[in-house]
């Protein structure tokens, strides 16, 4: 694996070189994408195709609404359903750019044929652990979102003439999405900075916020409502807040997915909480979300107990069992990280 942040400008020189031969390029992203890994993708195809390549951009399957707005959507296309198609294009990729993950399995139904795949592999990516599976990685493990390495990226190319205001909407959806609206503590000067020169292209942020959460289902709003209402349980012991919810639950308010992106944010909101677990059934398994303030590690609790990983204060994983057995679970093992969390106290 050559790490661009290290090696600098000797591989940018030969992944120009490699795209002068005019290459079959694939993006790809993680399971079940979110407005990074959306965003991110699509800017670096409106980018490629710009530049007179043949890209397409292939996603392990569906992803919320909310971000269907959003420029060149209608080329995606979803492995899941379109499996010949796009083992197909795995197969004849030259260069396939992995955004947004940095281990293949995190493309689940496409690991198999990715992991088969003749192509270079090309990672941009901000999680912590990469992989060494990528022939060149651009790893910037705590950078606000992939959407920024990806405007840093068309940067160190030389392809910043190339940007839009098209390109420029996937980028800032990208960011704003996984800042949590520019207030984690990943986002820095830099994340400004790149938004100012968005801006500059003739961005309208407003706007772009407009779609991304203005654009709630009455039915969303009164699913969040009852999950707060009645689905929600704050041990105060532990500086920890539970929200869970079953298929019947999400069956009711008539659940589309993306509906309960964000649900999770909101009992950290409460004063003096630290972490919060949110459990949403998904047939025979739980998918966990899991947020912190300050230093705790959400990602450390959810790669020890939930087969899952991400970063210090948002991480993400999967029980196979019940919902009240991953309550259970989390409930029993919340006493070994009890030290840490009163060591991150909204306080100290
Ligand atoms: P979310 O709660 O929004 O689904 O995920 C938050 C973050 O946790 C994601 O950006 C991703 O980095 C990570 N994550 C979510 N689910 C998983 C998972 O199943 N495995 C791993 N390794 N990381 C995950
Ligand atoms: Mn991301």
């Amino acid at each position: 694996m050559t790490n661009f942040a290290t090696m600098k400008n000797k591989i940018y020189s030969e992944l120009k070189n490699i795209l002068k031969k005019k290459p079959n390029i694939l993006i790809t992203t993680h399971k079940s994408p979110d407005g990074d890994a959306m965003g991110s993708s699509l800017a670096l195809y409106q980018i490629l195709l710009r530049l007179g390549n043949q890209v397409s951009l292939v996603v392990p399957n569906n992803y919320a609404p909310f971000l269907h707005w959003l420029p060149y959507n209608e080329i995606v296309i979803e492995f899941e359903g379109n499996e010949k198609k796009a083992e197909k294009l795995i197969q004849q990729a030259d260069l396939i750019f992995c955004l947004d993950f940095n281990d293949l399995r995190r493309t689940d139904m496409m690991f198999d044929y990715l992991e088969k795949a003749t192509a270079k592999y090309v990672m941009i990516d901000h999680h912590q652990d990469p992989s060494s599976f990528p022939d060149f990685s651009y790893s910037v493990p705590g950078a606000s979102s992939t959407a920024q390495l990806i405007f840093e990226f068309i940067d160190k190319m030389g392809w910043i003439e190339y940007l839009n205001k098209d390109i420029a909407k996937c980028i800032y959806t990208g960011i704003v999405t996984d800042t949590g609206s520019f207030r984690f503590s990943s986002v820095n000067a830099t994340t400004h900075i790149i938004t100012a020169k968005l801006i500059e292209i003739g961005l309208n942020t407003s706007r772009v916020h407009q779609k991304l959460f203005d654009n709630n289902k009455e039915s969303r709003l009164k699913l969040l409502g009852y999950c707060i209402n009645e689905k929600m349980e704050v041990l105060e012991e532990y500086k920890t807040a539970i929200m869970s919810l079953s298929s019947e639950e999400l069956e009711r308010f008539k659940f589309v997915k993306g509906d309960t992106e964000g649900f999770v944010n909101y009992a950290l909101s409460i004063e003096n909480i630290i972490l919060t677990a949110f459990f949403v059934q998904d047939k025979d398994r739980v998918k966990i979300s899991f947020r912190s303030q300050n230093n705790f590690r959400a990602n450390l609790l959810s790669k020890s107990h939930f087969n899952g990983g991400g970063h210090v204060n948002a991480a993400g994983g999967i029980y196979h069992g019940s919902i009240e057995d991953a309550i259970t679970k989390f409930k029993k093992v919340l006493p070994d990280f009890e030290m840490e969390l009163i060591a991150n106290a909204k306080d100290c």
